[in-house]
């Protein structure tokens, strides 16, 4: 079978010759069946997870419709709004449309919260072609009467399942009502739970769904590794990881997620006067000392970037050749969106986790929200056979590396699953239960 190729995609002259000056040969499966029904007109429906290529997929066709329709943007107005659940993705989105609209004459702005209203409102004021949007700030926009959407063409939801997990779909919602019916409308999503099934219903019509299911997963391209470490070694453990192995070689990247801000603040201090240059971004940073942090570390400057969850969300930095999860996360699938950061695109990655005696039943749980067990680094020299034997009675005997049986678990239940006591207050994770008024 003929490898699909961009050129066969039927885009604009100005697209194709952006993606050939990126080096952009292939497209990726979700690319593949993506675009070309939205080339069509159709709104979509997919399931992707960050690092399969999906902000191209809707990137690409709504670009290529642009370039076929030019108008001015009206003053106050947007033709294409795409909705995101962080700040992070939204200027990595916002990078994008840059990207490969390089050779378009079109305009993008960013509105998301944390930072100075004015720029965005007088961005907007002139009326843009893209806008990329976090909902909390967008809709306090909308009550202002800053802007107006009965001009949006194209809306994109992205990352919709991470959205429901923060709380936004209210605000998305009220937002919706602001849009005029006749659009194309595209929703992703890494996961398709009955809750984005609902909100897809009422967003798209007739989509063609996508599900896209890699020869190869991100999750399995990624050797994945425990350590049972006692607490007061899992710098010295940090240290040894990222001085040692082909993780030291100097274009390598390593992301160190903590669980709580203060955590994240004091381990990248700590690594600084190690002689191991860090920085820590987290929900206690302003959106700019955040991105100068992010850009510093995608531009190597800095190896190695501290993090909590929320900070992290769509991080898309290529050359992340370690994780490491300096605490568990006590959630399942916070696990596989945080490995997920390295094994980008085409490449392998390594992601290594700490675990000390008060972390095993988090093991456990992720273990099995995975279906097998994690392999473990016995030869790391902090290694402590101690702990690994100090899991609780229930799985007590059952070798972590084995494959534990799925027993009726069900994944979703795990999301609020126990945590250490220590921290809560700290922690930098804005789910539903946690927030009054999300706004972002
Ligand atoms: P995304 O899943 O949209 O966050 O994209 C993940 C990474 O893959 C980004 O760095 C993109 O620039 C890159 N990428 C997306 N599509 C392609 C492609 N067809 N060929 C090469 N790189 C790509």
């Amino acid at each position: 079978m003929n490898k699909p190729s961009f050129e066969a995609l039927p885009l604009a002259a100005p697209l194709h010759r952006a993606l050939r000056e990126l080096n952009y040969t292939t497209p990726s499966p979700i690319q593949t069946e993506a675009i070309p029904p939205q080339l069509e007109g159709r709104d979509v429906m997919g399931c992707a997870q960050t690092g399969t290529g999906k902000t191209a997929a809707f990137a690409l066709p709504i670009l290529h419709h642009l370039s076929l329709d030019p108008r001015r943007p009206r003053p106050g107005r947007a033709r294409v709004l795409v909705l995101t659940p962080t700040r992070e993705l939204a200027v990595q989105v916002g990078e994008s449309f840059s990207k490969y609209g390089r050779h378009l004459r079109l305009s993008h702005a960013l509105v998301y919260g944390g930072v100075s209203q004015h720029p965005q409102v007088k961005a907007l004021r002139r009326g843009v072609d893209v806008l990329v949007a976090t909902p909390g700030r967008l809709l306090d926009l909308l009550e202002q009467g800053c802007l107006e959407l009965g001009g949006v063409e194209f809306l994109v939801l992205d990352e919709v399942d991470r959205m429901l997990d923060m709380g936004f779909i209210h605000d998305v919602r009220r937002i919706s009502k602001e849009l005029p019916a006749k659009r194309q409308t595209v929703l992703f999503s890494a996961t398709i739970t009955p809750e984005v099934q609902r909100i897809a219903r009422d967003f798209v019509r007739d989509p063609v769904r996508i599900e896209i299911s890699p020869d190869q997963p991100v999750v399995e391209k990624i050797h994945q590794q425990v350590c049972h470490v006692r607490g007061e070694n899992k710098i010295p453990l940090l240290e040894h990881y990222i001085k040692t192995g082909s993780d030291a070689e100097s274009s390598a990247r390593t992301l160190v997620f903590s669980r709580t801000k203060h955590g994240a603040e004091k381990l990248s201090k700590k690594l600084n006067t190690l002689g191991i240059r860090s920085e820590a971004i987290h929900g206690n940073k302003s959106q700019g000392a955040r991105q100068r942090a992010l850009d510093l570390f995608r531009k190597g400057r800095v190896p190695v970037l501290v993090a909590t969850d929320v900070a992290a969300r769509g991080i898309d930095v290529k050359n992340i050749t370690l994780v490491v999860n300096f605490d568990l996360p006590d959630v399942a699938d916070t696990y596989v969106h945080r490995i997920g950061r390295t094994a980008r695109a085409e490449t392998l990655g390594h992601a290594v986790s700490f675990c000390d005696g008060t972390q095993i039943g988090d093991l456990r749980q992720i273990e099995r929200y995975l279906g097998h067990g994690i392999e473990i680094d016995e030869g790391q020299p902090f290694h402590d056979g101690e702990l690994m034997r100090s899991r609780p009675s229930a799985s007590r005997g059952q070798p972590s590396h084995r494959r534990p049986g799925r027993g009726g678990f069900d994944p979703r239940r795990s999301r609020f699953g126990r945590g250490t006591p220590a921290g809560r207050g700290d922690r930098d994770r804005p789910a539903r239960h946690y927030r009054k008024n999300p706004r972002s």
